[in-house]
């Protein structure tokens, strides 16, 4: 086993090209990349940087380089959080991020201890070896004596010979070798000359004309002489053991490195060998070949397929693929007469296709399918086991058929008609799942799933899901974070995969191995349980309040069902600083009563008990449309008339819902919020709303309770710098950082290709945070945050420090905040 190194940076290709470049030369060290935030955009990520810590951890320690000073912040919280025992062995490295990661790889493949390692990696320090100390010290003989790490290109290279440290005495022995291979020492030769030297006591320093010599074992120094075949080296070392080290290491460089045959790559200056045979891009491939032939297995999920992140967490278990739906029903309490069950089925069929005229083109496919005439006829023609059964039947009877099509089209109408049949189903009251005990412990694998049935899969026991389709802001998404149910979208392979396969699926970088060695399965496995158990043991001390910097701050969750609502409680919720309504809408078939709102609230609120929830009115539009209602992407896309706005021109809809909420509110305490507000005047409107919609409950003599308070959601840049403005109608914002940063940089937020624009670290939502919260209070409004940023334990920090009084996040986010702000918010 050696040292394992991990490379953070905010961003995950960044960090992913230097541990490459870096396992070039290290074949069989451990060298894990943690870029990026996590969900494939610009920022780094607690989760990722804990997983890689432990990815990277063989037991002889770990060395940490990172790329900027905020990575370094989340990577101390890691190690914070990190069992001492382990932590104590886990050392952030000051140092390039580049250099050092190649020098303590290679350190480390010489099978150098943890300080060794992380000597070597502080020791490749460009500038570090500008004020001629420390850095680059030719080693345990020379001491401090030799500047010749380097420095700054050059920098340290035109020292004179007093510079030459101990290597160079007056019993120095030299060897002259030339230099055969095209490109000379480039990196795979230095590390591997690095190697050849680091186990001998002896330093040895090679020195080409016209430049200092530098200590072979600095990899980047070696690089920097920049050496072509045909290039005179002189090799030099002194004290016992010399003539025996430079015999090797003059050998190796006679040798060629295996390289002697090959061209340049073609840019690259040389006058070596030749080889008709070989193209330019050969050169690069053979290094990579070179340099990986015989390396030991190692969790390699790079090398997996990648999809997109979308719910972080490590799932390992074998691949089930998400079936159709079943073909038997459960058999009817009742059958009423042929004419009854007539009517009721043809009613049936009606309402279900008139849900889906509005819809998209699939939607509207669906209907059609349910309005041929011809499967109705054959429904009917024997109902002697009820309507459902009977249309069960001809449904699957007619998939069967466009199933078994050699005509890949038509085949893969099958889905459509039972999904189309299903809905029929639904309205003869009949519920058909897909999802049973068969998830259990399995790797789920399906094109979509929708919000509900990722619930479904959680409380069957699924571990993980990918998914061929979905977006990152999908609402299953959404339910899956929430519930901590780990998750990739857009995972191409999806129709690939083995049922019983096994699966290693990474929710926080996207990526999904099939059946991977039985190591890597091993090694995963105990990785997710070690992150299970960790996740137990936060979760435990999650239940008690925290305080930051002396004053108490809400933790909350994000809900939108009632499970999310028992995620919440299951986490440590302090309360709920966003119920989103929208999920109680979405997934049915007609735009839910006064009555039935009520009832979906209550059902919430009663899992939540006493504790303080914020309920916000629909946000129908831009990434959530509601097909039951008049939602279309011309009419209310991100631009366009949605949120309050739309509830605004659709008053019988805010009134009905919010009279819902107050009724719903009896015995909770229960404030209201609406959505993507702009002006004064919309959140005025608002506040009117829920006082008419109060003022009418009163007037009917309706039981129910007034809300607490009354806040608009800010995620609208006009609203985020005019906050103050807002002080007389509202009782506090609450900022959704999600949409917040879509509007600032004009990016999509459903585009995954935009993700790194939606950073909530950037330097334009710093600014617009800042000017928020400051005006905020000078006028003594309350600030919550509650989109996506709030459940990043460093954002977090930094909002509380803002003086936000209550961060809202996914439920499964809550023990790892609450957790970084009783350590670090004293
Ligand atoms: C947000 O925009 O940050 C937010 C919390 O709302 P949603 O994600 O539901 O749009
Ligand atoms: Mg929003």
């Amino acid at each position: 086993m050696s040292v394992g190194l991990v490379v953070v940076s905010h961003s995950a290709q960044v960090a992913e090209g230097v541990v490459e470049l870096a396992s070039q030369m290290a074949p069989s060290v451990r060298l894990v990349a943690a870029g990026g935030d996590g969900s494939g955009g610009v920022g780094t990520s607690f989760d990722l940087i804990s997983t890689a810590l432990d990815e990277a951890d063989t037991g002889d320690g770990v060395a940490i380089l990172y790329d900027l000073g905020s990575a370094l912040l989340t990577t101390e919280m890691a190690l914070e959080m990190a069992d001492p025992d382990v932590a104590e062995r886990r050392v952030i490295v000051e140092a390039p991020v580049v250099e050092g990661a190649i020098a303590a790889a290679v350190a480390a493949e010489g099978g150098g201890g943890l300080s060794a390692v992380v000597a070597a990696a502080r020791e490749a320090g460009g500038d570090a070896g500008a004020d001629g100390g420390g850095a680059g010290a030719v080693g345990a003989a020379g001491g401090d004596a030799g500047a010749v790490g380097g420095g700054a290109g050059a920098g340290g290279a035109d020292a004179d010979g007093s510079e030459r440290g101990a290597a160079a005495g007056p019993a120095a022995t030299t060897r002259t070798v030339e230099i055969v291979n095209p490109l000379g020492l480039h990196a795979r030769p230095a590390a591997e000359l690095a190697r050849l030297v680091s186990s001998s006591a002896v330093p040895v320093t090679v020195s080409v004309e016209g430049k200092s010599p530098v200590d072979l074992r600095s990899v980047m120094s070696v690089v920097r002489l920049g050496t072509r075949a045909g290039d005179q080296v002189t090799l030099e070392a002194s004290g016992d053991g010399a003539e025996a080290v430079l015999d090797q290491v003059a050998e190796a460089v006679r040798a060629g490195f295996g390289e002697a045959g090959i061209d340049a790559p073609s840019g690259v200056g040389g006058t070596g060998g030749t080889n008709d045979k070989a193209s330019p891009g050969d050169a690069e491939r053979s290094l990579v070949a070179g340099a990986t032939a015989g390396a030991p297995t190692r969790i390699d999920l790079s090398a997996t397929t990648a999809g997109t992140p979308a719910s972080p967490g490590l799932a390992v278990g074998p691949a089930h693929r998400l079936g159709d739906l079943p073909d038997d029903l459960p058999a009817p309490s009742r059958v009423g007469e042929p004419a009854e069950e007539r009517e009721r089925l043809s009613d049936a069929v009606d309402v279900a296709a008139a849900e889906l005229d509005g819809g998209d083109d699939l939607a509207q496919a669906h209907a059609a399918i349910l309005r041929d005439p011809s499967l109705l006829d054959a429904a009917v023609a024997d109902l002697s086991d009820g309507a459902a059964q009977s249309w069960w039947r001809e449904v699957r009877r007619l998939a069967d058929d466009l199933a078994a099509s050699d005509d890949e089209v038509v085949a893969a109408r099958a889905i459509d008609v039972r999904e189309a049949g299903a809905r029929v189903l639904r309205h003869l009251g009949v519920e058909v799942s897909r999802i049973d005990e068969s998830v259990s412990g399995a790797v789920v694998l399906a094109d979509e799933v929708g919000p509900a049935e990722v619930t479904e899969l959680v409380e069957q026991g699924a571990v993980g899901v990918a998914l061929g389709g979905g977006s990152p802001t999908a609402h299953a998404v959404v339910v899956a974070r929430g519930l901590g149910l780990p998750m990739v979208i857009r995972f191409p392979r999806v129709d690939d995969v083995d049922e019983g396969a096994q699966v290693v699926l990474d929710g926080a970088d996207g990526t999904v191995a099939i059946d991977p060695p039985a190591d890597d399965v091993r090694r995963a496995r105990e990785r997710a349980e070690a992150q299970d158990r960790r996740t137990a043991e936060l979760r435990e001390q999650a239940v008690e309040p925290v305080d930051f910097q002396g004053r108490s701050v809400l933790v909350a969750a994000n809900v939108g069902s009632v499970a999310d609502a028992r995620a919440a409680v299951a986490n440590g919720a302090d309360g709920v600083g966003l119920l989103r309504t929208e999920l109680l809408v979405l997934d049915r078939e007609t735009y839910p009563d006064e009555d039935t709102q009520r009832d979906d609230l209550t059902e919430i609120l009663d899992v939540l008990g006493d504790r303080p929830v914020v309920v916000r009115v629909l946000d129908a539009g831009g990434d959530k449309p509601v097909r039951t209602l008049d939602v279309t992407p011309e009419h209310n896309g991100f631009l366009g008339i949605r949120g309050l706005r739309y509830l605004l021109a659709h008053p019988e809809l805010l009134h009905t819902q919010l009279r819902a909420i107050a009724r719903a509110s009896v015995g909770h305490r229960v404030s209201v919020m609406a959505p993507m507000v702009t002006t004064v005047e919309e959140a005025q409107a608002f506040r009117e709303a829920v006082e008419a919609a109060v003022a009418s409950l009163v007037s009917d003599g309706v039981e129910h309770a007034a809300p607490e308070a009354v806040g608009i959601m800010v995620e609208v840049p006009a609203a985020a710098l005019t906050v103050e403005e807002f002080a007389d109608v509202v009782d506090f914002v609450s900022v959704g950082s999600n949409d917040l940063a879509a509007y600032l940089s004009a990016a999509d937020r459903t585009e995954p290709d935009l993700a790194p624009l939606l950073d909530p670290d950037s330097s334009a939502m710093k600014r617009v945070l800042d000017a928020l919260t400051e005006q905020a209070a000078s006028r003594g409004i309350p600030v919550a945050v509650c989109g996506e940023m709030a459940g990043d334990p460093g954002l977090a920090m930094s909002l509380l420090a803002r003086g936000v009084w209550e961060v809202s996040m996914a439920p499964a986010r809550i023990p790892a905040v609450k957790d970084a702000i009783r350590r670090y918010g004293r």
